[in-house]
């Protein structure tokens, strides 16, 4: 057994330098059970995560707790996108949940409601936006308005064409407003795809994940391929890049995207806000109170 004091170093690199989409890469060549850059296996990764959301969970109250003590108006929004089954809500679950709700945003997006097809699709995208010292996590985003929608011809595509870059120049005043963003593009085999929604057929518990529409969603991957590759390659940029998550193994995806989130909040720099009072004077009339 690995003993705790090397637990970190199972990571050969960053997970971030392994799995950022650089040019030329390709959504068909995924090796979606892969662990790049873990060379653990999944009793490590079992041992492994506690400590890294305890690590996680610790870095997260810092950026509330100097959203409150100081002028700090940082935050951090993490973008889940991926096929269905691919292990978003396990994300949400197992990863973020190791935090304190108190300051963590969730949204989750699905097919738009009647009011919010009556505004321009980033309406709802930013009134879910993380307040300051808060970690927002979309679930499914504004990239659905690329993939989907892109698929289904939900609008002509000179209208969904125009998108990549206004999405960009979104992202790009975001970042400048102080927002680190994360973007975790989630990937399983067809093969893995199957195995999880047949389960969710035997298992009573599972039955309501199970959308009768996803295996017609499955039907279309070829399609989605090239939306998700359009969308990597388009909107993939140096302030806000993709990372590209092989997630047939879940233990592995979850490992990574927390890695993901501890690497962008130490990138912040975060101390405990001094106290804004004199503790000394405060010691001494707590005593006497
Ligand atoms: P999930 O599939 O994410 O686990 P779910 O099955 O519970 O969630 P919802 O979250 O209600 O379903 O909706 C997800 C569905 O909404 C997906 O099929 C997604 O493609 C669709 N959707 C999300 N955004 C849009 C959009 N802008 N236009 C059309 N459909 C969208």
């Amino acid at each position: 057994m690995t003993s705790p004091a090397d637990l970190p170093k199972l990571w050969t690199h960053e997970p971030h330098e392994y799995l950022v989409f650089r040019d030329g890469d390709k959504v068909a060549n995924i090796d979606t059970s892969a662990t790049p850059g873990f060379k653990g296996k999944k009793s490590d990764a079992a041992e492994l995560q506690p400590e890294r959301n305890e690590r996680f969970a610790q870095l997260q109250e810092m950026l509330y707790a100097n959203s409150r003590g100081t002028d700090d108006t940082r935050s951090v929004l993490l973008v889940l996108q991926g096929m269905d089954t691919a292990g978003k809500g396990g994300i949400v679950k197992h990863v973020v949940g190791a935090a304190n709700p108190q300051g963590i945003r969730y949204t989750g997006f699905g097919v738009p409601t009647e009011e919010e097809r009556k505004h321009a699709y980033l309406w709802r995208i930013r009134r879910a936006l993380p307040p300051a010292g808060h970690i927002g996590v979309f679930d499914r985003s504004h990239f659905e308005d690329v993939l989907v929608v892109r698929v289904h011809n939900i609008v002509p595509p000179e209208v969904w064409g125009r998108r990549y870059d206004e999405i960009n120049r979104f992202e790009r005043k975001l970042v400048e407003d102080g927002t680190t963003i994360i973007k975790a593009a989630m990937f399983v085999s067809l093969d893995e795809q199957k195995a999880r929604l047949s389960e969710r057929l035997d298992r009573p518990d599972k039955y309501w994940k199970y959308n009768p529409a996803d295996v017609d969603e499955r039907l279309r991957w070829p399609a989605y391929q090239e939306a998700y590759q359009a969308m990597l390659e388009r909107t993939s940029t140096d302030y806000a890049p993709w990372h590209v998550i092989p997630c047939d193994r879940k233990w592995y995806s979850r490992l990574a995207i927390l890695e993901l989130l501890i690497e962008a909040l130490e990138g912040l720099n975060l101390s405990w806000p001094p106290a804004d009072f004199d503790v000394k004077a405060e010691k001494k009339r707590l005593a006497n109170a």
